[in-house]
This record gives C-alpha cells, sequence and structure tokens, in this order.
C-alpha cells in the first residue's frame, strides 16, 4: 500500500458512509423544520477571520490551525469552525438588513490540528445552526430544543443536556475579576497562570485532575448575574421545562470569548469516555461587532455528527447495517442479453427503483453472488433464450421464486412489487 489517509483523517465507506449521511441530516432535520435556511461556505477564509472570529487566546486559534500561505501570499486557513464564517457571509451579503433573526443552517467538514484519538479527528463533521439578530429567550430556548430533537431523531438515549449561563457586558467583568482573584492564589503552571490573564474562563474547562482538584470552591458566574442576565436565563430554563427538555444545570460550563454571552449549553453523551461532547453552542452577542458588523445578538449550535455516530454505536443503533444497496439486480448472460439488461436497468431505475446489475463477463455463479451481495430482493436472469422469447426470469432472492415475464411487463411488475411492502 503507498498511500494512507493522514494522520488524525479517515475515509467513510459504504454502507457505514451512507449511514453518516442520514446521520447529518437527521441531526438538522428539526432545524430545517423551523425554517433554517440552508447556508454552504467556503472550506477556507481569510486567517484573520479566525483569529478574530475564534479569539487568538483559544485553543483552536493557538495552536490548531490548518493555516497556508496562497500563490499570491494571502494567509488562508481551513475552516476550524462555522460560526463565524456564517456571520461573515450574513454581514457581507447584508442579509441582517432583511427580516430578523437570520435563521441559517450548515453542514461541512472542519479542520483542527488535534492530538488525534478516538472521537477527536483532524477531519471532522459538524451540523449547525444560526439564528443571528436577536435577543429573546425564546430563541435560545429554540435552539436548543432543535438540537435535542435532532439527537432524539436518531434515537439516542443517553444524550444529557447542561447548561449555564456567562452574564453579559455588564455583569461579567466583575465577575472575571473574582475569578482572577481566585485563580490568581492557586498552585499552576506558566501557561495556566498566563491563561488568569488572558482569558480566566477558559481555566474552568482545563480537564486536567490537579486543576479540577484546586477548582473547589471557585466563585461561579450564576453567583454574579446582574438581574436582566438572570432574568434572561430563568426564562430560557422555563421555556426548556415546559417543553419537557430535560438539562442539567453546570454552573462551570464555559466558552472561553468575551462576546459569548449569557445562554452557553453542551450536549455530552454517556458512552463515549473523554470524548464525550456531541455537540455545543450559546449565545454571542458579540460576535458580529468583533468581525467589523453592527450589533447583532445571535445564538447557535455546533454538532459533531462523527462523534454522534459514534454515540449511536455505544447504544447498538447501527446493528441492523446490512441494509440493501440495491432493490434490484440485473444478471446478463452472454452479449446481447448484457445489451438489453443495460438497457432494462436504465428503465428500472427511471421507474424509481435502485438497481444495479452484474459487470466484467461473469458467468452465472458470479453474477448471482453479486445479486447476493447486493441485498437485493429481487433479480432479474436474462439468458440468450429469455432474450429470444422477449422475457426474462424475475427471481425472489429471499424465497428463490422464480417466475418468467415479458420483458415489455417487467418494470411495471417490479413496480408492484417494490411499492408493496408484503410481496
Ligand atoms: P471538545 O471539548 O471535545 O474539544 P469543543 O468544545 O472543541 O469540543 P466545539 O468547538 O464546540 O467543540 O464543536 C462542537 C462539536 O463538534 C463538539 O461537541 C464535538 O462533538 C465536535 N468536535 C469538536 N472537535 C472535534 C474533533 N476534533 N473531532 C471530532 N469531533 C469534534
Ligand atoms: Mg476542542
Amino acid at each position: 500500500m503507498s498511500f494512507q489517509a493522514p494522520k488524525g483523517t479517515f475515509d467513510w465507506l459504504p454502507p457505514k458512509s451512507e449511514r453518516i449521511l442520514a446521520v447529518r441530516e437527521a441531526l438538522v432535520a428539526p432545524a430545517r423544520q423551523a425554517g433554517y435556511g440552508y447556508i454552504e461556505t467556503p472550506t477556507f477564509e481569510d486567517t484573520e477571520l479566525f483569529a478574530r472570529g475564534v479569539g487568538e487566546s483559544t485553543d483552536i486559534v493557538s495552536k490548531e490551525m490548518y493555516t497556508f500561505p496562497d500563490k499570491a501570499g494571502r494567509s488562508l486557513t481551513l475552516r476550524p469552525e462555522g460560526t463565524a464564517p456564517v456571520v461573515r457571509a450574513v454581514l457581507q451579503h447584508g442579509l441582517h438588513n432583511g427580516q430578523l433573526p437570520v435563521k441559517l443552517w450548515y453542514s461541512g467538514s472542519q479542520y483542527r490540528y488535534e492530538r488525534a484519538q478516538k472521537g477527536r479527528y483532524r477531519h471532522f463533521w459538524q451540523v449547525g445552526a444560526e439564528a443571528l439578530g436577536a435577543e429573546d429567550p425564546a430563541l435560545d430556548a429554540e435552539l436548543i430544543v432543535l438540537a435535542a430533537g435532532g439527537f432524539a431523531g436518531l434515537g439516542l438515549k443517553k444524550v444529557t443536556l447542561l447548561l449555564n449561563t456567562l452574564g453579559d457586558k455588564v455583569c461579567r467583568p466583575v465577575y472575571r475579576a473574582a475569578l482572577q482573584e481566585f485563580l490568581r492564589g492557586l498552585d499552576l503552571d506558566e501557561t495556566t497562570r498566563q491563561r488568569i490573564e488572558i482569558n480566566p474562563l477558559r481555566v474552568l474547562d482545563d480537564k486536567r485532575p490537579e486543576v479540577q482538584a484546586q477548582l473547589e470552591g471557585v466563585p461561579l458566574v450564576v453567583d454574579h448575574l446582574c438581574a436582566a442576565c438572570k432574568a434572561y436565563h430563568e426564562d430560557v430554563r422555563a421555556l426548556l421545562s415546559a417543553t419537557g427538555v430535560a438539562f442539567t444545570d453546570d454552573p462551570r460550563l464555559v466558552r472561553g470569548l468575551d462576546y459569548y454571552t449569557r445562554t452557553t449549553f453542551e450536549f455530552v453523551h454517556g458512552g463515549l469516555g473523554s470524548q464525550s461532547a456531541v455537540g455545543g453552542g450559546g449565545r454571542y452577542d458579540g460576535l458580529s461587532e468583533m468581525l467589523g458588523g453592527p450589533a447583532l445578538p445571535s445564538v447557535g449550535w455546533a454538532l459533531g455528527a462523527d462523534r454522534t455516530f459514534l454515540a449511536m454505536e455505544a447504544e447498538g443503533l447501527l446493528e441492523d447495517a446490512a441494509a440493501s444497496r440495491v432493490q434490484v439486480y440485473g444478471v446478463a448472460l452472454g452479449d446481447d442479453a448484457r445489451r438489453r439488461m443495460f438497457l432494462l436497468v436504465d428503465e428500472v431505475r427511471r421507474a424509481g427503483i435502485s438497481a444495479d446489475m452484474s459487470f466484467g463477463g461473469k458467468g452465472l455463479k458470479g453474477a448471482m453472488k453479486g445479486a447476493d451481495r447486493s441485498g437485493a430482493r429481487f433479480a432479474l436472469i436474462l439468458g440468450e433464450r429469455d432474450l429470444a422469447a422477449q422475457a426474462v426470469q424475475l427471481k425472489d432472492l429471499t424465497t428463490a421464486e422464480q417466475t418468467e415475464v415479458p420483458l415489455a411487463r417487467v418494470v411495471d411488475v417490479l413496480k408492484g412489487k417494490c411499492s408493496d411492502p408484503h410481496a
């Protein structure tokens, strides 16, 4: 073997690749049903967009970006996340000058130079939804309900929702100062000490046990919220409760950036070990301004399709994966029959029935093996003698029952059989 996929990447191959397509689609189905429109942005952007829109002090920008100069010397970066590109596109095209909120969804690959392991890849897939230009607890609640609906629609039972608020321009600075004061008194390494000064909220997110152990008694945002933020958060919680979406208050859940405000949430799955987050999101009221736009209070989420797939595996939801590739499989013996079968298979497909046929001049045995492997319910067998009689043998591969059908009628016969689940 001469080449391998780059470290931290992998290929999706049939039949699993079909399932991942369905997973991505199901995750955003509730958002589409709620009127979110599809947006597609380039897989690379100006590096500066992410430096500002994700933040210099984050792991993503400081060490995980795939950044390269193009031939004209521009610095470009493979997108590590979808929110900054969406906001860039909204501002560029003036979508925010129309009806607000602007509601959009996306689905695409993301690139981060991370320590590769199960559930953590350098090339992975996120679906996302964003609602831009409205500050309304019902909008936060709507997005959370839609994400929860995406997981539920896949049959996942072990997804938990963690919820927190980060305060706003008024109360966050006061909290930030209190947090910094507490953190400065801890025994931490130099890098973490620097983080206290630049981005103290991120220290709460440090997963190392020696750091977590010292966070007993750390000041919490909930205890520092201004009246407006408190009321907003209570509203979100009440709306979620009213719709029956279960959540756990997690007062230490953060997003590390100053323009993330108020509602923040994460979906975690119990069966995934340390890579347990299957999705996350929150309100980012300051991001548009960071990118040179007007004030555009917004909220959104991104769900990890690959981890969701692993979660489904962990819950045994993918076991009936031996799904059939096609419904009908053509087996032709001899050159004339092969040419006729080519037309017949085309006709079957045009009738809305999925079909494949044997290629490569195989004999009956080899071709029938292909029919079995395709998972088809019916085989169409065409020999020289059938051709002379303008007929074809229709074999039900589950019962081995075989009947002769005139070529002129076979598509109609198949239409009847393939639409009747009891046939
Ligand atoms: P984590 O804490 O696990 O690194 P994150 O906070 O970096 O996650 P987000 O940037 O919020 O994740 O992305 C949303 C979702 O995308 C995550 O919940 C996860 O399901 C998925 N995701 C993030 N990074 C990766 C990755 N490297 N490989 C696979 N999925 C990922
Ligand atoms: Mg990460």
